[in-house]
């Protein structure tokens, strides 16, 4: 895949975009319209050719961080990313926007953009929104289920199985998050689904900055027994599910506060 970031970033393992990192030869990709690529400046085509590209920059950026290729805490050079995307910094400046109004990215005071770190209260936060959203979008999604939208839910879990079984961990945390989003859209509320989405991304920063260095995200075979409840229309079965899994991914992660007194005595006894 051409995708510029993951050339750009090579495995994750770079602190920050600004640092040691080339810009992709190629960094946006051919527009599916236009036969050869526009003359760079100019021309009224190269502008809608980035006004396009305002959508996929963010698409990409999401993505790295879902995969965890960006890591919490990251700082996004705006002049690096415009170099890498080939468009002003105004137009970056538009995408961290976004990305710090869905609290993604936290955009400090001279200091610039950086990928969100959520504290142990917002991520608390975050689990308890899901449990009231997650358990309504399933019980949409019976209501209005069709077996288009059925298919959607096995391909989506067939990838998931295959990546999986290729230990393909960035693909495995993306998918994992994307299947609760894909949910919410299909359950046809635009409101529930944007909120899921951000949700979803939020608690891949979460499970970067918290989890147990041995667990990846959602349970292999939670998703697809929440698919078999969606197929036999059982909603109160496909909400008992989703609480139980939201109940595993929650008391995977160490959400444990400074707040909580240390027990001086127990860590000197023995
Ligand atoms: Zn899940």
């Amino acid at each position: 895949m051409n995708d510029p970031l993951r050339l750009a970033l090579g495995d994750g393992r770079l602190p920050t975009i600004a640092a040691g990192v080339r810009p992709a030869a190629n960094p946006q990709p051919d527009p599916p319209i236009m036969p050869t690529r526009p003359a760079r400046r100019g021309a009224s085509q190269a502008r809608l050719q980035r006004e396009n590209a305002h959508d996929d920059i963010y698409e990409k950026i999401y993505t790295a961080i879902l995969e965890h290729r960006l890591h919490p805490g990251t700082k996004l050079v705006e002049e690096r990313l415009a170099e890498i995307f080939d468009v002003s910094r105004a137009r970056i400046r538009e995408v961290l926007a976004r990305l710090a109004h869905e609290q993604i990215v936290d955009l400090i005071p001279q200091r610039g953009a950086y990928v969100a770190k959520p504290t142990i209260e917002q991520a608390r936060d975050v689990f308890e929104a899901r449990r009231l959203i997650e358990p309504a979008v399933l019980r949409r999604l019976v209501d209005t289920l069709t077996p288009e939208k059925l298919t959607r839910l096995r391909q989506h879990q067939e990838l998931e199985v295959d990546a999986r079984r290729r230990d393909d961990k960035r693909a495995v945390i993306r998918l994992s998050g994307e299947f609760h989003s894909l949910a919410a859209e299909l359950a046809g509320n635009s409101a529930l689904a944007r909120s899921m989405r951000e949700l979803s991304v939020l608690t891949c920063l979460m499970i970067f900055l918290y989890d147990a260095p041995t667990t990846t995200s959602c349970r292999a075979d939670e998703h697809s027994q929440i698919i078999d409840a969606i197929a036999r229309r059982d909603a109160a079965r496909a909400e008992k599910l989703m609480l139980e899994h939201l109940e595993h991914i929650e008391s995977s992660m160490k959400l444990v506060g400074d707040m909580e007194e240390v027990d001086l005595a127990a860590i000197f006894k023995g």
